[in-house]
């Protein structure tokens, strides 16, 4: 039996994770779930799994969740300090999907507490990757990439030594938006923007896609998981989604990887690696797709991506404050706030405005994030005024 904790057990990736857990129940022993507010959604998924104990981060929800689990075997437990807490109680293997810089402090001691770590939660890596890379290197954590990019290039490189590597090919499906102009671009409403052609994801995730600053988030994400140099991380827009990224050698040889665009898929190989698990994800019948199609992607369209290597070049705190800009920008923009090409707009002039020192340490990381966020803050005011 392994033991599994999952950081965000009530969201996208979250779910997927315990639909393969409860598909072969004898194997896993749950420890923990958590969630920020569904109380119903957590006490749920805790119910089904048996879990050992259920986190809810915002300590308002508490009472609540006590309620939900009464006789379940299940303890609640509530606020961050309960999540970190969590990170640190024994499971062999958790799954980091907590969205956002909110997942940082749980991730960090899930890293610290030495087990096997199951990452989705990009952001936490984009904000703090040289300090997380640090506390896998001295706590001997595995940190197994589940973003489908980093999830594919891992298993390309399959052991390979970094040196041989010519070059990385992060493939992108450019979103919903991919062919629209700019002027197109501009009314664009929430609900258009969560719609993805490929993949079902949450909403935050979904905006990022459809401003492709998750190609741009993925871009810093690969940089600290395959450290080649950023020079030799490209991009290419492949709207199938089929070919999940690329590796090339300095022999010329490509290897890819390909699948069905299902989440389950690289959860599964991180759920079970060095081994392998059968999934009910569909096959990959390429004959049906009958042609996969690759382009160059346009910053000129999509600025976060010139935004996204602009802050990666720049290191230090610049991730972390493009990130919250972001984090801030589509939070407002998912709430009717501003508009869609304003996100873009707003974390540019985050970047410019604002410089923090290089983070030595978690809470260095958190300070920049929370100033980044009060700058985007008055960014916004501006805007809207
Ligand atoms: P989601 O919005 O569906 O779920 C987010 C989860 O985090 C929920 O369980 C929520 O309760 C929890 N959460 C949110 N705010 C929190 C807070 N302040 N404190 C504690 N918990 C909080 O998101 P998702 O789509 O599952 O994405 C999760 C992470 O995985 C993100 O970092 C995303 O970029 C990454 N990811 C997702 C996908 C996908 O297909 N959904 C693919 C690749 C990477
Ligand atoms: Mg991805």
């Amino acid at each position: 039996m392994r033991k599994v904790s999952i950081f965000g057990a009530t969201g996208s990736v979250g779910m997927s994770t315990l639909d393969l857990i409860q598909r072969d129940p004898d194997s896993y022993q749950v420890v923990a779930l958590t969630a920020h507010s569904d109380v119903a959604g957590l006490a749920a998924a805790a119910r089904q799994s048996n879990a050992a104990v259920a986190v809810i981060g915002d300590e308002a929800h508490y009472e609540a969740l006590k309620d939900a689990l009464r006789g379940s075997g299940t303890e609640a437990a509530a606020g961050e300090g309960a999540l970190v807490d969590a990170a640190g109680a024994g499971a062999d293997w958790s799954m980091a999907a907590i969205v956002g810089c909110a997942g940082l402090r749980p991730t960090m001691a899930a890293l610290k507490a030495g087990g096997t770590v199951a990452l989705a939660n990009k952001e936490s890596l984009v904000s703090a990757g040289a300090l997380m890379m640090d506390a896998v290197g001295a706590s001997g954590a595995t940190l197994l990439p589940v973003d489908s990019e980093h999830n594919a290039i891992f298993q390309c490189l399959a052991g390979s030594r970094l040196e041989d590597v010519a070059r990385i090919t992060l493939t992108a499906s450019g979103g919903p938006f991919r062919t629209r102009s700019r002027e197109e671009m501009r009314g664009i409403t929430p609900a258009q923007a969560v719609a993805h052609p490929n993949w079902s994801m949450g909403a935050k995730i979904s905006v990022d896609s459809a401003t492709m600053m998750n190609k741009g988030l993925e871009l810093i994400e690969a940089a600290h998981l395959f450290p080649v140099g950023l020079d030799r991380i490209e991009i290419l827009v492949h709207p199938q989604s089929v070919i999940h990224s690329m590796v090339e050698y300095r022999d010329r040889s490509t290897l890819a990887q390909l699948g069905s665009p299902d989440m389950r898929i690289p959860i599964a190989h991180a759920l079970a690696w060095p081994d392998r698990i059968a999934t009910p994800c569909q096959p990959l019948d390429l004959a049906r797709i009958g042609r996969l199609d690759f382009e160059a992607p346009d910053e000129g369209r999509f600025p976060a991506l010139r935004l996204t290597r602009q802050a990666a070049e720049a290191g230090g705190a610049a991730p972390a404050i493009l990130n919250a800009a972001n984090e801030v920008a589509v939070a407002a923009f998912l709430k009717g706030a501003i508009g869609f090409l304003d996100i873009a707009m707003i974390v540019e002039d985050v970047l410019n405005r604002y410089s923090a020192p290089v983070p030595r340490r978690i809470d260095d990381v958190l300070e920049a994030d929370a100033q980044a966020r009060n700058m985007a803050a008055q960014v916004m005011e501006r805007l809207t005024a």
